[in-house]
């Protein structure tokens, strides 16, 4: 079928709506018409051409939510009508990675994603002239309709509007698990999210669900820094300074339990490091382009501090989600909260340009704008 879609021609390029042709589903995989889409920093990485070269032509978008429309043979989980979130992990549950809990390293979801193919190695979409395109992280959701693996399609309750819906399966539980999966905060530790933008307004929330305390929230603007003490954080440093490690310290104690970088710059990854006290740990949730290193004072691995990574939430998505899902029903997550722009397709290449900017914090494609 013919579809409209934003297309990646080349880096550093402006996307391109257009038609594309888009193929039925495979046995394990699923149609679904997208309903919203959110606009990630990851997104300009890929656009910008900072992940790697080899990753276009290629259908963008890898946050979103829509409604099912068919579903292949083998397909049981979800049915036509199902209001489902993306997930750009769809764990193969057989793999080694797999077999030992860690869905969100699932060895071929690992080997798909980076080369654009469905779980299979091969792409459902293609250009008018026949030309392959590749899927964006297994999903390729700035486009009308998508075929994604089964296991990519997560069945959520339908009371939740889809515009919030779409943060969760990148965003939100991105945030969520690096608090709650990858560093196990407990009630009472404290804690400092460095950068607050889309994702680290959501780790801020996270914190706050934990009961963290104190949870200082770290930006060069101070307007992301109202939107973060909005969402739970108890302090607000802005950053940009020789001494925003020592105001976070002494905000904090000793320094921070926790410490959560979500910008992807070895100066944040640093700052992380230097906010921590003794024993403490610093997750690194930001992506940095390809080829950046960080640099550490080694000496300090003496006080027990650790670094670690985090990728997609560090736990099962496919659990995550619902579970997500049902704390905004709840209340207990405010998903709206975030989007500060909603938009039609057509507006992908502002919504890019703003994230460069670094303006705003999460801009929200409604594919029926
Ligand atoms: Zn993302
Ligand atoms: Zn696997």
């Amino acid at each position: 079928m013919r579809i409209r879609a934003a297309v990646l021609h080349e880096p550093r390029r402006p996307l391109v709506i257009e038609e594309v042709e888009l193929a039925p589903p495979h046995d394990d995989e699923v149609l679904v018409r997208v309903a919203a889409a959110g606009v990630c920093h990851s997104d300009v990485r890929l656009a910008d051409g900072e992940l790697g070269d080899g990753r276009w032509p290629l259908v963008m978008g890898h946050e979103g939510a829509g409604v099912v429309e068919s579903v292949g043979s083998l397909v049981t989980h979800v049915a036509p009508g199902d209001h489902v979130g993306f997930c750009i992990v769809p764990a193969c549950r057989a793999c080694r990675e797999c077999m030992a809990g860690r869905f969100n390293l699932c060895i071929p979801a690992a080997e798909n994603g980076p080369r654009g193919t469905l779980m299979d190695g091969t792409s459902r979409l293609s250009l008018p002239d026949g030309t392959p395109l590749q899927h964006g992280l297994m999903t390729a959701c700035f486009a009308e309709r998508t075929v994604v693996a089964a296991a990519g399609a997560i069945k959520l309750p339908p009371e939740l509007p889809l515009r919030e819906a779409s943060l969760l399966g990148c965003g939100v539980v991105t945030a969520f698990g690096a608090v709650g999966n990858a560093a196990r905060v407990q009630p009472g530790e404290s804690a400092v999210v460095v950068g607050c933008g889309g994702v680290g307004l959501q780790v801020v929330a996270a914190l706050g669900l934990a009961r963290a305390d104190p949870i200082v929230a770290v930006d060069l603007d101070r307007a992301k820094l109202e939107l973060a003490a909005a969402r739970g954080a108890t302090h607000t440093v802005e950053s940009g300074s020789a001494t925003t490690a020592a105001r976070v310290t002494r905000l904090t104690g000793r320094g921070a339990d926790h410490a959560f970088e979500v910008v992807g710059r070895p100066e944040t990854m640093r700052l992380a490091w230097d906010c921590l006290r003794p024993g403490g740990t610093a997750v690194v949730v930001g992506l940095a382009p390809r080829g950046v290193e960080v640099a550490l004072p080694a000496i300090e691995f003496l006080s027990d501090k650790c670094i670690r990574g985090s990728y997609y939430g560090s736990g099962d998505a496919a659990a995550d989600l619902p579970r997500l899902a049902e704390l905004a029903l709840a209340g207990d997550l405010d998903l709206a909260g975030v989007v500060t722009s909603v938009e039609p397709l057509e507006a992908v290449n502002d919504a890019l340009d703003r994230l460069r900017r670094g303006e705003g914090s999460r801009t929200v494609l409604d594919l029926d704008l």
